[in-house]
Formats: C-alpha cells, structure tokens, sequence
C-alpha cells in the first residue's frame, strides 16, 4: 500500500488510503491552475489574512497536529509539538514579511530609471519527506502562497494523515479551492505532473536519489527547481571546547527526531586532545536515553519512522563493520516491539570504506579523532553532502575561522543546526541547491523582472 499509517511503536497498521486516479489527478491540477488565475492578483494583504489564518489555527491545536506525527512516523510527542508550534511560526511570519521581501527594488542605470518587480509563476509542484511531516510543508506553503503561486503537494507514503490534516488547515482558513492541494500520488503520475505545463516550478525535500530523478525531469521540461536533500554533517570539536555544554548538544545533534533529520550532526570530528573523553562522555549520554511509547513525554529515545527504515539501517551498520568499523556503543536493533534502534557509535571508519561517505538516517554516529583544527576541516569538507556543520571551542573568534574553511550551505558555533523562520536553510553539492525560509526562501518561485523607463530618440540605422 502507498499510502498507509502505521504505528512504528507498535508496528500496527492505523489507516490505507488509495492513490488518485488520473482523471481525479486531472481536476486537481486544473483547480489549482484556475485558483491561480484569481490568487495572483489578490493583494499581498488579502493573502496574508488566509496564511495568518492558518498560523492561528496550527498554533490552536498543537495537539491534534502532533497526535498524527507521533502515531504516523514515531515522533517524541514533544518534538511533534514543537514542529507544529514552529510551522505556525513559520506561515506567520510569511504573512507578516512576504511583501516587503517582494517589494520593487530600485535599480540605477546609467541612463534613464529601472526596477525590478517579482511576480508569481503559477503552480509550484511540492515533493516532500515524511521527517517533518508539517515543517517541510510550512516551509514551501508559507512564502510561495504568499509570493501569490498555488501549490500541488505529494507527500511522504507513510503520512497520509498528516498530508491530509494540512490540506484541511487551508479549508479551515477560508483558503479558495485550489490554493494548497494534497495529492496521493505515485511516482509516475507525479512525473506526469512535472511534465504537466501548468506547472511552472518544482520543490523537493528528500533524498539525493529523487533529488536527481526530479530534479532531472524539472530539468527536461526547463522548470526551475529547488533541491533539499540528504547531509552528513559535521560536528567538530576542537581541544578548546566546553564538553559540559558540547555532549548535550552532540546528543541532541544526533538523536533529536531519533535522528533522522537531514542537518542533523553525523560525523563528530574531535581533535585528539580531547578525543577521548568526549567519546567516554557521548557513550555514557547517549546510554541514559531511555526508549519507550513516543507518546509518552518521558521517553527519550523513540522508534524510527518505519520497519523499512530500521532494517535498512542495521544493514548500513553491518555494512560498515563489515568493511573495517568497530562498534563503540549499540549497533543492534531494541529488543522489544516496535522499530527501535540503539544509539549506535562507529568508529574507524577509514575513507575505503562505503560508509564514509554514507548518510546515516538513524541514531547512529560516526566519530573520528584528528591531530588539529587543520585536519578537522580537511576531513569535514571530505564529503559529497554539504548541507549545514558545527564547530565547538571557546574561542569564538575561532569557531569563525573554521566556520568559513567548512564548505557547507550553512555552519553553526557553539550550536547544531538550529533553523528559524528568519534564516536561509539550504547546501551544496550532493545536499542540492535553492534556498528555503527566510526572505531568500521566497524569492526562489518567482518571476524577477526588470521594467526600465528609458525616454530616447531612437539611434539612426
Ligand atoms: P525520499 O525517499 O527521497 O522521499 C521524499 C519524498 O520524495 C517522498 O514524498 C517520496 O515519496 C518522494 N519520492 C521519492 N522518490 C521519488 C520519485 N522518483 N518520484 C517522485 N517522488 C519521489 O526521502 P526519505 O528517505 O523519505 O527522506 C529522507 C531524506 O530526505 C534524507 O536523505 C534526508 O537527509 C532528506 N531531507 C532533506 C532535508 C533538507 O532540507 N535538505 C530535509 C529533510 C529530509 P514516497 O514516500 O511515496 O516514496
């Protein structure tokens, strides 16, 4: 079944949903193409009374939000409150900003005057990841409505619920038919609305391999597009570091949504000095995580999203080990039901082994130990991902230094890659390309044209 909500605490099949047919596929393109025609011309304040709206009711029913998450993919009911309250965050302050980050921007020409105005394109075609099952959507539905386009949305296979519970926020809040549609859809029909010419842009949040499919296909069809993949991110620790406030966040770093986040911290790069003792400290921490019903708030260590998604873990783990990694903490599945995993260390893995340039999607850490802060950035900017990092140090000044050597969409000192509304998230090489939140997230779905008042005789030919 495609879409299908299964409990991963206790592995029971919740609720199936069937895909649309082609012809129901068909209406909702059209709706959400016509809706088009009139949601452009509204004013930016008009819009912003239906995405504040929708701010107001996710921040009134952060329960019922976070129920869904936690049921559908295993979130630690607390961390599925926090998404909700932080994607309400996020439409609000789409709604308060949109239109001065849209607003005409004054060019000086040598001669004449000029502006550049930004527009909507149309129909922006979303594909997103069950990791957040709210955020991801908040972060294309808030700026892109509000730049004046529609959205069509396929979702993640195990998040129906959650998929269909933000569609009817819109209802809620009084959005027109056709402004943000869920879709139920394969992957072959979700070609087909890529190929489709009412759509004019194409987002997605997920893996490199359907970052390339898409990506590929937005690009035979001369759509713009904007990539949010996969990361391995760095998390260096340098001889100067506090470790008193560095293991809470390299625990946090890798275990927070039981660690399957694309930013989240995966490789911990610990200068030799320190080396060991941050790693006694991590294993100790990380061995007082406590697993149980991620409904309940004093579990600390929930199941991952799927069955699939554990057994394809256990499998990287036994594929690294088998290449010449040592297991320093867990590495085997929970003993109990559901789809748990142990906090898992590994370390020697040397760069001949696959899992050096891996993504772990799960609890599991790399740790290796270098002989400086040269070494550690060497070994951080070896990746193929380059989505976000960290550095820890007392010396702030420092932390900069290393900061700008990383080679990464984003860097964080003295903190794991923490988002904001206000604050540009996105990488480089395998994690993709394209901006999303901030004003920058706004500006990736819309026409930037140039209009020049030049009042001249014509040259003579
Ligand atoms: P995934 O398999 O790529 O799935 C993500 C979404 O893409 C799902 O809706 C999936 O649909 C859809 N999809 C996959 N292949 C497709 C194709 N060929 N055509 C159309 N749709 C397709 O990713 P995942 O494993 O669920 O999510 C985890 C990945 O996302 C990790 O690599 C993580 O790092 C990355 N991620 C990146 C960010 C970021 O902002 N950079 C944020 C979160 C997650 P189905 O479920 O129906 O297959």
């Amino acid at each position: 079944m495609a879409y299908e909500s299964v409990n991963p605490f206790d592995g029971k099949s919740v609720k199936t949903f069937v895909e649309l047919t082609n012809e129901q596929l068909e209406v909702k393109i059209a709706r959400a193409a016509s809706c088009y025609e009139t949601w452009k011309k509204m004013s930016y304040a008009q819009r912003a009374v239906i995405v504040a709206k929708a701010a107001e009711l996710m921040h009134d029913n952060v329960d019922k939000f976070a129920k869904h998450a936690t049921v559908e993919m295993g979130k630690l009911i607390n961390e599925a409150r926090g998404e909700v309250d932080f994607s309400a965050n996020i439409l609000a302050y789409y709604a308060k900003n949109s239109e001065r980050f849209l607003a005409p921007v004054k060019l000086h020409p040598t001669h004449g005057e000029a502006h550049m105005e930004s527009s909507p394109i149309g129909v922006i075609f979303g594909v997103e990841p069950w990791n957040f099952p709210y955020y991801q959507l908040a972060r294309v539905a808030g700026p892109h409505l509000m730049a004046g386009n529609t959205l069509l949305v396929k979702h993640a296979g195990c998040v129906p619920q959650c998929a269909i519970e933000f569609e009817k926020l819109w209802k809620d809040a009084g959005a027109p038919d056709g402004l943000y549609t869920n879709l139920l859809i394969s992957h072959e029909q979700s070609d087909k609305v890529i190929d489709d010419p009412r759509i004019k842009g194409v987002a997605l949040t997920g893996s490199v391999a359907a970052g390339r499919s898409i990506s590929a296909r937005a690009g035979t069809n001369l759509k713009v597009s904007s990539m949010e993949l996969g990361g391995s991110d760095a998390f260096i620790v340098l001889e100067d570091a506090d470790l008193e406030k560095t293991i809470p966040w390299a625990v946090w770093g890798r275990m927070y949504n039981a660690g399957q986040t694309c930013c989240a911290s995966k490789r911990f790069i610990v200068v030799e000095e320190i080396a060991d003792q941050f790693l006694a400290k991590f294993k100790t921490a990380l061995e007082a995580l406590k697993p149980g019903d991620p409904m309940d708030e004093t579990t600390t260590h929930g199941p991952l999203s799927t069955e699939s998604a554990l057994v394809d873990l256990l499998k990287q783990v036994d594929a690294a080990v088998a290449k010449g990694a040592k297991v320093a903490l867990g590495g085997k599945r929970i003993d109990r039901a559901g789809s748990f995993m142990e906090a898992t260390i590994l370390t020697d893995v040397k760069p001949d082994n696959p899992a050096f340039r891996d993504e772990f999607f799960g609890p599991v850490a790399m740790f290796f130990r270098v002989k400086d802060e040269a070494a550690a950035i060497a070994l951080a900017n070896d990746s193929d991902f380059g989505l976000g990092g960290s550095v820890f140090t007392k010396d702030v000044a420092r932390g900069r230094r290393v900061a700008s050597q990383v080679e990464t969409g984003m860097m964080f000192i003295n903190n794991i890659d923490w988002s904001d509304a206000e604050l540009p998230f996105g990488g480089i090489k395998d994690s993709g390309y394209g901006r999303e939140l901030g004003n920058m997230g706004i500006q990736e779905f819309v026409n930037k044209k140039l209009v020049r008042i030049h009042d001249m005789a014509a040259p003579l030919v």
